[in-house]
């Protein structure tokens, strides 16, 4: 018998902890400790149905599981072999829950691929990456592969960077390798800071592995020996397994010097972010692993030339390494295969807001929304109508009602004027006040605004004011004017990232909601 309890920072934060403890008591006082192997996991994906706990024979799962029942469960699950129907997940809400969770809708139209291990094993033990099949794919790549095969595989797959650009992975790979160098770097970007994204955070605590393994890959495909983990400091838990998880894969010849006999060479160390959400912008993170303060440079030249300590450097986002080693396994051919024309492969989203099942979920790219709300996400909360759901934090925008039957996918997105973004998924009910929406993500850009360049340290804070003046219903229609005028001058003339898109959450609802902003105005007759 295997137990998983969910030990990601959602459910821990809902007390598993606690009743992994128990579990191991009740199983240890029953005599069954050889019978039953219990292990911690990282997440499984329902994250507001914690804490989770998994039979993993028979994919049971029991949701908010207390200390208090684990006692009937064991008893039930493990000596009666019956589940206890009243616990299992959605229990409360589904007319009758699914024994095995994967017939559950919520898990029925997922394709996990990045996810796929994530909820399975134990993150802290190489040994159960092991198991599943962890390693090979840079045994694979090591063995049979040359570089350009490596990079060939992976501009074959279709790979886009999941940090939220959308580039090509391969064609990025490619252009650092052509550079020639003594020395180049790959840097996993895990500064994931958007408000309601926790996609990168559940991926480093649930699978550290599989983000090593494709890093290393990478390294060996552009030439580098030397690679570097930013991972935000607000996520304490992924940067202690991704170093537990550096510290046995050294130990076992699969990072470091000559790895697996190879005469290739690499190590990662990890660099921990203070808390600023402009140094999730390449060159901003750069000039913090450099030491130095974490702002933005112009470009070119491109971390791809100029980089990390002048040298060649490679940055891709921790969901696009976790999905390196499924390619090389599975060929690029398989993971095209998957997805729209144009974008290949599954996306990770963040599910949250007003919807009934909220967590972490991973979709074929080209899913729609309608199926990720009341599919996967179980509908509305309280019955509740469905406004909008904003998709790409800061820098992204609002999909109204009426496109709810949108293809999830990079195109699609951009057309309705919002972006894919690295995969933060907010749902919104008739209760959500776009204005509001727009004000709170401007303040969160004229917050986190480095400063560095005029039209987004003064832009967002004259934008910030105007959308706080529209709220207390104190504008008229000149501010209105003014504001989308300034959105436009801030997005084109911004040094970087950040305030270049800081606008799109205001462009976007004043595309689908402006009559919520004309109703705030005064009139004059
Ligand atoms: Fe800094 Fe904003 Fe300019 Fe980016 S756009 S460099 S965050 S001031």
């Amino acid at each position: 018998h295997k137990i998983g309890v969910c030990c990601g920072a959602g459910c821990i934060s809902s007390g598993s902890e606690e009743v992994l403890k128990k579990l191991q008591e009740e199983v240890t006082t029953r005599g069954l400790d050889h019978d039953v192997e219990i292990i911690p996991t990282g997440c499984m994906g329902p994250c507001n149905q914690g804490p989770l706990m998994k039979y993993l024979p028979d994919h049971t799962i029991y949701q908010k599981v207390d200390c208090s029942n684990i006692a009937a469960i064991v008893q039930s699950q493990i000596i009666d072999k019956k589940p206890i129907e009243h616990l299992l997940l959605f229990a409360d809400t589904r007319e009758k829950p699914f024994r095995d969770a994967r017939e559950d809708p919520f898990f029925k139209s997922q394709l996990k691929i990045v996810l796929r291990n994530c909820g399975q094993l134990n993150p802290e033990r190489i040994e159960d990456f092991l198991v599943h099949d962890g390693y090979q794919a840079l045994d694979k790549t090591l063995c049979e592969m040359s570089p350009e095969d490596v990079i060939a595989e992976i501009k074959h797959s279709r790979l886009r960077g999941r940090g939220g650009a959308g580039y090509p992975t391969g064609l990025k790979w490619e252009t650092v390798y052509k550079y020639v160098n003594d020395q180049k770097y790959v840097i996993c970007n895990g500064d994931e800071g958007d408000p309601g994204a926790f996609m990168d955070r559940s991926v480093l605590e649930g699978n550290p592995h599989r983000v090593l393994e494709g890093m290393a890959i990478a390294g060996y495909a552009i030439g580098a020996t030397k690679g570097y983990a930013y991972i935000r400091g607000e996520y304490p838990l992924a940067i202690k397994r991704f170093e537990t998880a550096i510290k046995q894969a050294r130990k076992m010849g699969l990072l470091g010097t000559d790895i697996l006999g190879s005469n290739f060479s690499f190590d990662v160390e990890v660099r921990i972010g203070a808390g600023a959400f402009v140094c999730g912008e390449e060159t901003a993170l750069i000039a913090s692993i450099e030491g130095k303060r974490g702002t933005p440079r112009p470009r070119p030249p491109f971390p791809a030339e100029f980089g990390l300590w002048g040298k060649p450097t490679l940055i891709n986002n921790v969901e696009t390494f976790a999905s390196i080693s499924p390619i090389i396994i599975n060929g690029g051919e398989w993971y095209s295969e998957i997805g729209t024309p144009k974008s290949a492969g599954t996306k990770v989203f963040a599910l949250a807001g007003k919807i009934n099942y909220s967590g972490l979920i991973e979709v074929p790219m080209g899913t729609s929304l309608r199926e990720i709300v009341f599919d996967i996400g179980g509908g509305m909360q309280g019955g509740g109508e469905f406004k909008a759901a904003q998709t790409g934090g800061p820098s992204g925008g609002c999909i109204p009602a009426g496109h709810l039957d949108v293809k999830m996918d990079y195109e699609a997105l951009t057309n309705l004027g919002s972006i894919m973004g690295s995969g933060g998924l907010i749902i919104m009910d008739q209760t959500s006040d776009m204005v509001d929406v727009a004000r709170f993500f401007m303040e969160f850009c004229m917050d986190e605004s480095c400063g560095k360049c005029l039209p987004c340290r003064v832009g967002t804070k004259m934008m910030c004011d105007l959308l706080q003046k529209i709220c207390d219903n104190r504008a008229t229609q000149i501010d209105l004017d003014r504001l989308e005028e300034l959105a436009i001058y801030v997005k084109e003339t911004s040094l970087c990232g950040l305030g270049g898109s800081a606008p799109n959450p205001l462009l976007s609802t004043l595309r689908h909601f402006r009559n919520e902003y004309q109703n705030r105005l005064i009139r004059h007759e």
